[in-house]
């Protein structure tokens, strides 16, 4: 302290902060020409990086004046300097801010933070300017030694960044701890680097000992496809790493989970949810990664030679998971596997899960088995036969079958209408019922396309009953709330209509409740439009779903089909039989045409019967089968 020398500025050489305004001009192109995160957290970066060059240019200032023994040009020279350490305890104090900023703290925290560091900061500034103006300030004397003065910069440099390194530890909760050792290590370098410019009598190197945590941070928090606070990777990391460890002939594990709710765009997961995410990826295995492959949809991984008792990891964390389960409450499904060669070569995990979390339940777990790989290949199988049909478009399809099961009606004493019901003929399968492709066909956007190939095979078959001298009422075609959502909906049912050139009236159209308000918005108009073109509606699959009546009401059905459910539920209990009638009745008495679904014998008739139905449909009377059979249950005109 205080002491006057001429060695430590002899020493002193521009190298260093020079290469500190290089790196940081690099930085600046790389966020200009790639691809970078940004938001308020990069102007914050942006200033720590300006605050970083100016006092690089600003140490290589005053080092030069001082170096031109021009005594008039020292107080320029004291000046810079001062604005030198100015700028590094800005740089400092931006740095708290930016921590504060990524690590999402709440407005107090925040201003918290900022006020603190902002103050320290000043005060050192203050005390600086005050000690330069001083006479025990840094001065060149007359000789042309140098006079240090009390080293105040020094101290304000350990105790700001022992309080960086309180912040980051308080912080430590919000990040992902990868996250945190990599800030870490960059600070560790950054003090190393210091402490040898300090043995070797040095002062050129400052400066530079700011920039690895700038490097960190640019390349933690901004260019890197990652949920920093998550620690999850994106999907085409995943892809990599899969690619990486089929290679290396390295088995994996892997657990899925999927929170449908969390699965819209733009959703995330709630913040302690993140925090319980972060804990199980660290805590529970060794070397695991995390992945996220949609909003919510997140992956572990982790090899097993590493977690060689994974079995007993997995049971913990899952018991884990119960227990937090019960604060969130969202609903889930779990998936836990090994690595398949099959699957691995494929690179096709996600594709994996998918398939097995559309046969599973909510709110389960479920270990992979090689049923499902192959439940999985089937999948794909017929995904891709979908995906051909799809844009083929061709409305005489060979594959796409329509069959037909007649619909007695009890007042007619005959059967006068009946449902198209969807089968495919694939090569590889054979015949193939709703329950393996429907839901496939919804989820890949091609039920629309199935739907007008069905709805023109049912107008082709009234056609030729008709031809037949059949009388047929109508048939009605099963149609998904899903597209329903596409303006295009109706224009497309009617042109099919039209160019097979029979009358709308023969149409029905069949549609389950919608689940939600907007879908019910949706549906509205379009069923309104249909039934203004003389489409009959029914209700599909009522006492299924949550029934909501206000809603039915406000819809034109005209038919309302009690579920197959509902007609056992009668048979089984005098109570349930009771309401049944009673809703059916009601809505007889609306004015709707009751129909019950899935009537298989004598008892189930007799029942029904009873019950203000007006039509009757089960194997009872006939199974669905190809329109070929279908004009021997219709009545002959006239
Ligand atoms: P859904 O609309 O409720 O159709 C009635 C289902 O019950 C048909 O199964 C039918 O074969 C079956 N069924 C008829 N009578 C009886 C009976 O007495 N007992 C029992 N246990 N079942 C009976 P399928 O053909 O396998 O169709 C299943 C579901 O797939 C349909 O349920 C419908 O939701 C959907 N689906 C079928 N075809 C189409 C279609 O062309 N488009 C759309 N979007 N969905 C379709
Ligand atoms: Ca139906
Ligand atoms: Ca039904």
């Amino acid at each position: 302290m205080g002491t006057a020398s001429r060695v430590l500025f002899e020493r002193f050489s521009p190298a260093a902060d020079l290469t500190v305004v290089a790196v940081c001009s690099v930085m600046l192109i790389l966020m200009l020409f790639s691809y970078v995160s940004r938001g308020r957290s990069l102007r914050i970066f942006l200033c720590v990086l300006g605050a970083v060059v100016l006092a690089a240019c600003s140490d290589v200032i005053w080092n030069m004046f001082i170096r031109m023994k021009n005594p008039s040009l020292y107080p320029t020279a004291y000046v810079f300097r001062v604005f030198y350490h100015a700028t590094l305890f800005a740089a400092f104090f931006l740095y708290a801010f930016y921590i504060a900023e990524v690590t999402g703290l709440e407005k107090k925290g925040l201003r918290l933070v900022v006020s603190v560091f902002g103050g320290v900061a000043a005060v050192l500034v203050a005390a600086d300017i005050f000690l330069a103006l001083s006479p025990a300030g840094f001065r060149v004397l007359e000789n042309g030694d140098v006079r240090y003065g009390p080293d105040l910069f020094m101290f304000g440099y350990l105790v700001c960044s022992a309080g960086l390194a309180v912040l980051l530890y308080r912080v430590r909760g919000y990040l992902y701890r990868r996250v945190m050792l990599g800030f870490y290590s960059a600070i560790a370098v950054a003090y190393g680097m210091m402490i040898v410019q300090q043995v070797f009598g040095h002062s050129s190197f400052t400066v530079a000992t700011f920039m690895f945590p700038l490097i960190a941070m640019f390349y933690i928090m901004h260019s890197n496809p990652y949920n920093v606070a998550l620690g999850a990777v994106d999907v085409q990391a995943m892809h990599d790493m899969v690619r990486t460890m089929h290679a290396r002939r390295l088995p994996f594990c892997f657990m899925s989970l999927y929170l449908p709710e969390l699965d819209a765009e733009g959703a995330s997961l709630p913040e302690e949810m993140q925090a319980v995410v972060r804990r199980f990826t660290s805590d529970y295995f060794r070397g695991a990664y995390l992945f996220q492959i949609h909003n919510g949809h997140i992956m572990l991984l982790f090899l097993k030679k590493r977690n060689p008792d994974y079995e007993h990891r997995i049971q913990n964390i899952l018991s884990a998971f119960k227990w937090e389960h019960r604060h969130f409450q969202y609903d889930y499904k779990i998936v836990i596997g090994e690595s398949v060669d099959e699957i691995s070569a494929k690179n096709d995990y996600a594709g994996l899960i998918r398939s097995i979390h559309r046969k599973m339940k909510i709110n389960t777990v479920h270990r992979v088995s090689p049923d499902d790989i192959d439940v999985y290949d089937r999948d794909m199988y017929i995904l891709s036969e979908l995906s051909n049909i799809h844009q083929k478009k061709d409305m005489d399809d060979p594959r796409v079958l329509a069959w037909f099961q007649p619909v007695y009606n009890i007042a007619a004493g005959c059967y006068d209408t009946a449902e198209a019901l969807m089968r495919l003929q694939l090569e590889n399968t054979g015949m193939i019922f709703p329950d393996q492709f429907i839901c496939l066909a919804e989820e890949f956007g091609y039920i629309h396309t199935l739907t007008e190939i069905i709805l023109h095979k049912t107008c082709k078959a009234i056609r030729d009953l008709t031809k037949a001298g059949c009388a047929v009422g109508r048939i009605s075609v099963n149609v998904s709330a899903l597209e329903m959502r596409d303006e295009a909906f109706c224009g497309d049912i009617n042109r099919v209509i039209r160019d097979a050139g029979i009358p709308a009236d023969k149409i029905a159209i069949e549609l389950t409740e919608s689940r939600s308000e907007e879908d019910f918005r949706l549906v509205k108009n379009k069923i309104e439009e249909l039934r203004g073109r003389g489409m009959r509606l029914y209700l599909d699959d009522f006492g299924t779903g949550y029934t909501n009546l206000e809603r039915i009401v406000e819809l034109p059905f005209d038919i309302i089909k009690f579920d197959r459910s509902m007609v056992i539920a009668s048979g089984a209990d005098e109570r349930a039989e009771q309401l049944l009638e009673n809703l059916a009745a009601t809505f007889a008495d609306m004015g709707y045409s009751v129909l019950f679904e899935g009537i298989e014998d004598e008892s189930d008739e007799q029942r029904c019967r009873g019950m203000s139905a007006s039509y009757l449909q089960g194997y009872k009377y006939s199974r669905p089968v190809p329109p070929e059979k279908l004009a021997g249950f219709f009545p002959h005109a006239g």
